[in-house]
């Protein structure tokens, strides 16, 4: 990433507009970022500011099943000041900088990773922001060989209780005991038949498959169980 840099990316040709941009982006994010350390000292020196933001934390944690509610990564609680990017943090929703309030209804828990991207951004504007997008495809594609049988090495109980959905020919089916997606094919029960151990026979299908997890934000949503501005759940939405 040449231009990454802006105060040197202007100076060393880098396209004006694209460097006009990165420049306006930067300087907004410093100062976000500068707020934000202001705000966490005062959380730091203030241990009534500190809890009550902890309380908040920890109540969207479990609101939002320990994932960050843009890019639904698991969440990982750490008390360490040393964050990684899935480390849990609280986000305000409408960022502090641009005079938002620092209400519960404000906030979210999001993952240091998408909470440094957002910096001023609102969720309109974060919800394209590549960073978010990565995540979240990251999080949200199912392995590409999966099997519901515990002693094969594709069994994954973290995919399969996030019920995976398959499309065999772009039709759901409910039956599928084993997928690969790039070898094209889906392990099925014959009819009722079994075999001498009472097990269902299995049969390959060959064809196009398609493998999603459902959408949970939509579900998150539908349930009421996020509760801060619905226009900032339907702007999400959309970017999603
Ligand atoms: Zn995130």
């Amino acid at each position: 990433m040449a231009c990454s840099s802006v105060k040197m990316a202007s100076k060393s040709g880098c396209a004006q507009g694209q460097g006009d941009v990165l420049e306006d982006w930067t300087d907004a994010n410093r100062k976000a970022w500068e707020i934000e350390q202001a705000w966490s000292l005062l959380e730091q020196s203030s241990p009534t500011v500190y809890a009550m933001r902890n309380g908040w934390r920890q109540q969207r944690y479990e609101q939002q099943g320990g994932r960050c509610l843009y890019c639904r990564q698991h969440l990982i609680r750490s008390e360490a000041l040393a964050k990684i990017p899935n480390s849990l943090t609280l986000d305000h929703v409408i960022p502090l900088a641009k005079g938002g309030p620092d209400t519960f209804d404000n906030t979210v828990a999001a993952c240091h990773a998408c909470n440094q991207a957002k910096g001023m951004l609102d969720l309109g504007e974060f919800s394209t922001h590549p960073i978010r997008l990565q995540r979240l495809t990251a999080a949200n594609t199912p392995p590409e060989r999966l099997s519901a049988d515990e002693k094969s090495p594709y069994y994954s109980k973290a995919a399969l209780d996030r019920e995976v959905r398959v499309f065999f020919n772009e039709r759901e089916r409910f039956d599928v005991h084993e997928y690969s997606v790039t070898e094209k094919w889906i392990l099925v029960p014959a009819g009722k038949s079994k075999n001498r151990f009472g097990q269902p026979l299995l049969i390959k299908l060959w064809g196009h498959i398609r493998v999603q997890y459902p959408s949970e934000l939509d579900d998150l949503l539908r349930a009421g169980a996020l509760d801060f501005p619905p226009m900032s759940a339907a702007s999400l939405e959309q970017g999603g």
